[in-house]
């Protein structure tokens, strides 16, 4: 099955492609093709030339918005066009998730203040959900927010705070009631991260890398005003975020760049005389990773395109996510394998594209190994795939 799209998006597509090739900074591409991630004022200036394209930092809202006013296949299209040219994926925390939460549950106030700066890429987001006690079983967390006068005043650690040491705002889950159910009493609320009473740790992940952070809270005062939804009712705010967050975990087209790269690297290297290409063992580990991926881009299609698309994905969206992620991880795994002693951190920066001596094996190979750890991620954050299983268990056999 092959998707024939129609000639809006086709245009779309062409556009796209000559953005990518004309406008998207090298630096940016460079980043993408070593399987990393732009951030910080990085991220601010790709939000902006986002923007400036006609809204396609905020791909999934309307026209009056100053979105782009996309159907599902053009914001489909965007995406894939994104991945396939090697540049970086738009950020989600602010309009692909806290902006259609403020849509939808925030004060006028809240609206104004927040939706123009996220379209225009002005503010950088984090998620604070995740407490050390508290992952799987969220609703558990214990963050409080003491009501003060006009204030709410916070005390209490997040961990796990991804982009944090960038971020100007965090949507955070907050503890304002005990006595009920353990659903009851959450609460979110926006918060300034410049807000005196806030410390970040950092967290460095398994490739060695500053990406996550623990974030803690020591009378930290927020105005009631920054509250979105209900208070002790934000459990639901916090679903409808998490729904949004397990939407695009399949990440396909990603995917498929990076198992293009991978073909190019088993096409270079030697193995037993030959090339690793023609090494029947290796050759057909790629071939099964491939179909694999192959079938999760016809069924994510099928989930997306079909009788009442996106909006209709329940358990469909956690098969994605496990799938999607269980293929990323075996790319990484056999593009380490292909290159061996190459891909570990401890080779020296020389290995990376852009260094002014001569490459050592082949180039560029140092990212691999980062990213092949850092890869394990997947699996755990956006609800781990246990509990996407659970999820599967439950809604489709009943269970
Ligand atoms: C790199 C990274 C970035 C992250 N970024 C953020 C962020 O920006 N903001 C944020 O709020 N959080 C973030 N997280 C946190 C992430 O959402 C949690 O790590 C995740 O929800 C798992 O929670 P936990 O780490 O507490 O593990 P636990 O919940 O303690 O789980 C431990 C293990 O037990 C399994 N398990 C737990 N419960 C069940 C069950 N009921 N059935 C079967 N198996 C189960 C899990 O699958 C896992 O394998 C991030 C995590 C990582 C690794």
């Amino acid at each position: 099955m092959e998707i024939a799209y129609r000639p809006e998006s086709e245009a779309l597509r062409e556009e796209i492609r000559a953005f990518c090739r004309d406008e998207v900074p090298e630096e940016f591409k460079r980043a993408v093709r070593h399987e990393g991630e732009i951030e910080g004022e990085d991220s601010r200036r790709w939000l902006r030339m986002l923007y400036e394209k006609g809204g396609w930092s905020a791909p999934g809202w309307s026209r009056e918005l100053g979105g782009p006013g996309w159907t599902y296949e053009q914001q489909y299209v965007f995406e894939r066009e994104l991945a396939l040219n090697d540049a970086p994926r738009v950020p989600l925390f602010g309009a692909g998730m806290i902006g259609p939460a403020i849509i939808e549950f925030g004060s006028r106030a809240l609206q104004e203040q927040f939706l123009p700066a996220i379209l225009k890429g002005e503010i950088l987001w984090c998620q604070g959900y995740s407490e050390p006690n508290s992952g799987s079983d969220l609703a558990s967390l214990q963050t409080s927010a003491v009501r003060d006068g006009d204030h709410y005043v916070l005390n209490g650690t997040k961990m796990w705070t991804s982009d944090g040491h960038h971020a100007d705002w965090m949507f955070g889950l907050f503890r304002t009631d005990n006595s009920g159910k353990k659903q009851h009493g959450i609460t979110v609320l926006l918060v300034d991260m410049r807000t005196p009473g806030i410390e970040l740790r950092p967290i460095l992940t398994f490739d060695g890398g500053h990406e996550t952070n623990q974030t803690f809270f020591d009378d930290v005062r927020v105005p009631v005003g920054n509250r979105l939804g209900e208070e002790h009712l934000g459990w639901t705010v916090a679903k409808y975020i998490l729904g949004l967050e397990r939407f695009g975990t399949a990440e396909v087209s990603r995917s498929q760049s990076s198992l293009a790269r991978l073909k190019r690297i088993a096409r270079d290297q030697p193995s037993s005389g030959g090339r690793l290409v023609d090494d029947e063992d290796f050759a057909d580990a790629i071939t099964e990773v491939e179909l694999e991926l192959r079938a999760l881009e016809l069924t994510e299609q099928r989930f997306l395109f079909g009788p009442g698309g996106p909006d209709a994905m329940g358990a469909e969206a956690s098969m994605l996510k496990i799938r999607g992620t269980e293929v990323q991880q075996r790319i990484t795994e056999l593009t380490a394998e292909a290159l061996g002693y190459y891909s570990q951190p401890f080779v020296p920066e020389q290995l990376a594209e852009g260094y002014n001596e001569e490459p050592v094996g082949p180039t560029p190979a140092g990212y691999a190994a980062r990213s092949y750890f850092n890869m394990r991620k997947t699996s755990i954050y956006s609800g781990s795939n246990e509990i996407q299983k659970n999820i599967i268990a439950k809604a489709v056999l009943g269970l």
